[in-house]
């Protein structure tokens, strides 16, 4: 058994709630820039609905089967859409590269008609930045079921889908950023990109991110997990994902993420 998401939370795919990201308090405007929207068969936003109590959290999962540049297959890039118990956009994160979570706060919501997230430059990662240039695209909506998920985790090389603890959990600590970030232009984007980084930014706002944390057992430095290696156990015949960690103070330890539990487990 792989677990795919927290137990006492449910999944459903209504097509009727996402409304083609039309909601009563605002309007998702999908959009790409110096890239193409993903369309290939098997290509599209994969989206299921998670709902905790009153709350809801629509995860989308921008999928292409091949990443140009830097080459790999397998491509992902999500966002998450909050609702509250009215169905209304509480709250938006994305990832703005990297796998970073960028927050879109209530307030910028109700301070604007529509939102705009755009797939931009040829890592296909999301800005919301862009509002000229762009082009708009329907997108093509498939159910995240759960047997996709366990066809991505599985794939055993670097373009595995990093999203696990937080997939699973989409209020994970960790993962929400408590105040929009702090950006000026889309300077802030490109930084993550290219081999200089143009500017710094202040820590607070790196944090935030969809993929796995761990924390050295040491000096509890946190690093973010990206490609695993995975192993089967030849007893059990279980998967796990099992990597050796160096974190910034030189201490070496191993992780393993649990498919059973959905847990990183330190050994
Ligand atoms: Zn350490």
């Amino acid at each position: 058994m792989i677990c795919t998401i927290k137990p006492g939370y449910k999944i459903s795919y209504e097509k009727a709630l996402l409304n083609n990201f039309n909601f009563p308090n605002t309007k998702i405007n999908l959009r790409y820039l110096l890239c193409g929207p993903p369309k290939s068969h098997g290509e599209g936003i994969f989206y299921r609905i998670i709902q905790k109590k009153e709350q809801k959290c629509i995860q989308c999962i921008i999928f292409y089967k091949i990443q140009r540049f830097p080459y790999h297959p397998h491509d992902y890039h999500p966002f998450y859409i909050y609702l509250d118990d009215d169905n209304r956009v509480e709250f938006i994160i994305l990832d703005d590269g990297h796998h970073f979570s960028k927050l879109i706060s209530k307030r910028e919501i109700e301070n604007k008609k529509s939102i705009n997230i755009t797939i931009f430059l040829l890592d296909h990662g999301l800005t919301d930045q862009i509002n000229r240039f762009s082009k708009p695209f329907k997108p093509k909506f498939v159910p995240l079921l759960p047997e996709q998920i366990k066809k991505w985790w599985l794939i055993n090389n670097m373009a595995q889908l990093k999203l696990r603890t937080k997939l699973i959990d989409p209020w994970a600590p960790g993962l929400i950023p408590k105040v929009p970030t702090q950006k000026k232009s889309l300077l802030y984007r490109l930084n993550y990109i290219l081999p200089t980084k143009i500017f710094t930014f202040a820590e607070e706002n790196q944090r935030f991110t969809f993929r796995d944390e761990v924390f050295c057992p040491y000096c509890k430095t946190m690093e973010t997990l990206d490609f695993m290696p995975l192993h089967q156990d030849p007893a059990t015949g279980k998967y796990f994902l099992q990597k050796q960690v160096t974190c910034k103070n030189s201490h070496r330890y191993l992780i393993q993420y649990n498919f059973e539990n959905g847990q990183i487990e330190y050994r």
